[in-house]
């Protein structure tokens, strides 16, 4: 099976990982502090803090901003279900905002609309987590002029979007957000194996976060409420949690991070190979909106069902069933049981709908080889003409 996705563990990262097993320090250690320098001279922000997950990453992210019960966060309904929990983590509640139909990003005019009927009910909310959809930049300079319009802070969730640019400047620089927020998991760009980061230019945001990373305990001598009683004494005076990433982790990430670039061009190429090789078929290839440079974790097509024989489904089923690895990224948050259960209802965001019955991400990953795009290619071109 030619896999949807797959990391690329390189001799030197394997080095990097045994160094630290046979350092003194498994967690804790320098390696952390490493992982994050590396991460703010890539991305330009100021503060950097690496965590054990996205998801985890999102939920510090929501805290330091102050979500909690009675306070509302919207996203997308397209993206990972971690994108919305983060938001009832805190006690608030979720709601979506429809998608736009090229980019499959969070719609500007769909968020403007929801916004100016929320502050007519009182009900705007307190954070909106833009997710930059398979890489590709949302478009954020629009959606942090809402912000400052109607009061509400920005998270961005770039879990696909390390090594890619919005209008020139790297991705997780903030200047359109208050935190970004990536993912290291093993089908990203880069990966720790699990892991996470948080970037910010507040350093409030940033100590904050630091904080409820690591149990709400400092051993800074200016937080503490008493007196050190001796070179033993820490405080905790925040409920935090344990989110922290481990040394093993972090090497593996200040080692892939030194590939990082290598790692986007070579999606580029991938995705520019498949723009060529599927263009007559009856299938909307991704849109690339103006001024952004995807990080490309994803490649995700669109049926053209009215001139195909077959289903969706049958589609994907007869990739699978002929060795190609396709996914679908997402099934929309609001169809899930669990959203269902809150009130959502099949019908609520229709374009995400739609989306849903007909998107399939195609294998790209460092390390494909064009005979096995052509592979893709071949297999996929007989399945729609069959
Ligand atoms: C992968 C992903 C997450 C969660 O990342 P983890 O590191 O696995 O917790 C969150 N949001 C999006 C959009 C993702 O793709």
């Amino acid at each position: 099976m030619i896999p949807y996705g797959k990391q690329d563990i390189s001799q030197q990262d394997i080095d990097a990982v045994i160094d630290v097993l046979q350092s003194d320090f498994l967690t804790q250690g320098p390696q952390v502090p490493a992982f994050e320098a590396a991460l703010k001279v890539h991305t330009g922000a100021q503060f950097a803090l690496a965590v054990n997950s996205a998801t985890s990453a999102l939920h510090i992210a929501c805290l330091a901003l102050g979500l909690g019960r009675g306070d509302r966060l919207w996203t997308t309904p397209v993206t990972f279900v971690a994108s919305a929990n983060c938001g009832l983590y805190c006690g608030a509640s979720v709601d979506f905002v429809d998608i736009d139909p090229h980019t499959y990003n969070m719609s500007v005019s769909a968020l403007e609309a929801k916004l100016i009927l929320a502050k007519a009910d009182n009900a705007l909310p307190k954070i909106v987590v833009p997710v930059h959809l398979c890489g590709q930049a949302c478009d954020m300079e629009k959606i942090h002029a809402l912000a400052i319009e109607y009061g509400f802070k920005i998270i961005e969730d770039a879990s696909h979007a390390i090594g890619g640019s919005y209008l020139n400047t790297p991705i997780g620089r903030c200047d359109y957000s208050d935190i970004t927020v990536f993912s290291f998991h093993p089908v990203k760009i880069i990966t720790t194996a699990e892991g996470g980061a948080v970037m910010t230019n507040s350093q409030e945001l940033s100590e904050k976060m630091a904080l409820y990373r690591s149990h709400g305990i400092t051993r800074d001598a200016d937080k503490m409420n008493s007196e050190s009683h001796g070179s033993w004494y820490y405080e905790q005076i925040d409920l935090g949690f344990n989110y922290r990433m481990t040394e093993l982790q972090a090497a593996l990430g200040v080692s892939q991070m030194q590939r990082l670039d290598d790692f986007v061009t070579i999606r580029h190429r991938l995705a520019e190979r498949y723009n060529q090789l599927l263009d007559n078929l009856p299938i909307t290839l991704p849109y690339q909106l103006e001024g952004t440079y995807s990080g490309l974790h994803l490649y995700v097509i669109r049926l053209q069902l009215d001139a195909i024989s077959k289903s969706h489904k049958e589609v994907f089923e007869a990739l699978r069933d002929n060795g190609i690895g396709v996914n679908l990224h997402y099934i929309p948050v609001h169809m899930q049981p669990y959203y269902q259960s809150m009130g959502f209802k099949i019908g609520d965001f229709p374009l995400a709908e739609a989306y849903y019955t007909e998107a399939i991400s195609l294998p790209m990953f460092h390390s494909m080889s064009e005979e096995q795009q052509n592979e893709v290619v071949r297999v996929l071109t007989l399945i729609l003409k069959e």
